[in-house]
């Protein structure tokens, strides 16, 4: 009989378990078994748990996709890591093969597979993943900094496909973790201003200790006026961290400005008149998960250049996964990190 751990399972419809999960072993020359030291949870996993999901996910699977890990054994192909190295992971897992990956665009993989959504991930005590994503980072980065890399790389990413100057002005739409993680980059890059709109009062004030210039309920009277929109102008840059905020992007953004848009929304109502885009010449820029992120994200991790740990707001047991997507549904954490 072989080992078990405790895992938090996906059981397909909402319904889901921390149970007792057989113990992972090497199955492929190329694999590295991990012993997980802290996992995320993020929006993703809240969406794969509604009903009906908003998100599709593997029945069976073990939930998970952001995680920092120790190294335990590796494959006997694995060259570049060895046992006790620490290890954060990019769980998108591409072919390499597909047309969109010989483009170089291995974000839009045809074959793409995901650790923790379609294949077993980071909320055990072990998992095992192909060596190609892992990256290593030192070990005097504290776990729970470690542990945002995949959101972090994520952000990076949009970034450059829509890098801001200094002196430049931005409206976060969103002030969840990845929100706050853009709000961090953009300070650090010399934003001018920063302005973060958020129907939430705990992630609003959370905002505001991240370095937020101004924060601002969605409904609030004065938004407008406060970033100049009102007056035809509006700030250079609009982040729609959410998904269903194209609309009020247009309405913030200054002529000739950029509208990135990053959160994903399924359901979100399609835009019906581009006039206003035509008209003031604003750009409009997608982004999804990264490509080449992960190497820069390591580098600023292990520099201490971004305080990321301010996004952690609690860090349970693993056991503690129910109260941990309680706390997240009620509005009360912005970061949620287990420890297996
Ligand atoms: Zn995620
Ligand atoms: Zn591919």
């Amino acid at each position: 009989m072989s080992k078990t751990m405790p895992a938090v399972v996906f059981h397909g419809e909402g319904r889901w378990s921390v149970e007792k999960a057989p113990q992972p072993v090497l199955e492929s020359p190329d694999d590295v078994l991990l012993e997980v030291d802290r996992a995320g949870i993020c929006g993703t996993d809240l969406h794969i748990l509604e009903t009906p999901p908003g998100h599709p996910a593997t029945p069976g699977a073990i939930l998970g996709h952001e995680y920092v890990a120790t190294v335990a054994e590796i494959g006997s192909n694995v060259a570049n890591l060895a046992p006790g190295d620490r290890v954060v992971i990019d769980p998108n897992l591409t072919c390499g093969n597909c047309s969109a990956c010989r483009q170089g665009r291995t974000n839009g993989c045809e074959n793409m597979t995901t650790l923790g959504i379609f294949r077993n991930g980071g909320l055990a005590k072990l998992n095992v993943a192909p060596a190609k994503a892992l990256h290593k980072i030192s070990s005097e980065v504290a776990p729970e900094k470690a542990a945002l890399a995949e959101p972090l790389s994520c952000v990076l990413h949009a970034f450059e496909k829509a890098p801001i100057l200094p002196g430049e002005s931005i409206a976060i739409l969103g002030g969840g973790p990845i929100g706050l993680l853009f709000l961090l980059l953009f300070r650090n890059a010399g934003a001018s201003a920063v302005y973060v709109v958020e129907p939430g009062a705990t992630r609003r004030e959370m905002a505001r200790k991240c370095g937020a210039d101004a924060v601002f309920d969605p409904g609030a009277a004065d938004l407008k006026a406060a970033i100049g929109a009102s007056s035809g102008k509006g700030v250079d840059l609009v982040v729609d961290a959410v998904g269903r905020c194209f609309a009020d992007a247009i309405g913030l953004v200054r002529p000739g400005g950029r509208i990135l848009l990053f959160g994903m929304d399924q359901t979100s109502a399609p835009v019906t008149s581009p006039y206003e885009i035509t008209r003031r010449e604003i750009t409009v820029i997608g982004s999804f998960i990264q490509r080449t992120s992960f190497p820069k994200v390591v580098r600023i991790l292990e520099a201490g250049r971004l305080p990321v740990e301010k996004l952690i707001t609690h860090q349970l047991p693993l056991a503690e996964f129910g109260k941990a997507i309680e706390l997240l549904g009620q509005g009360q954490g912005v970061k949620i990190l287990l420890e297996p």
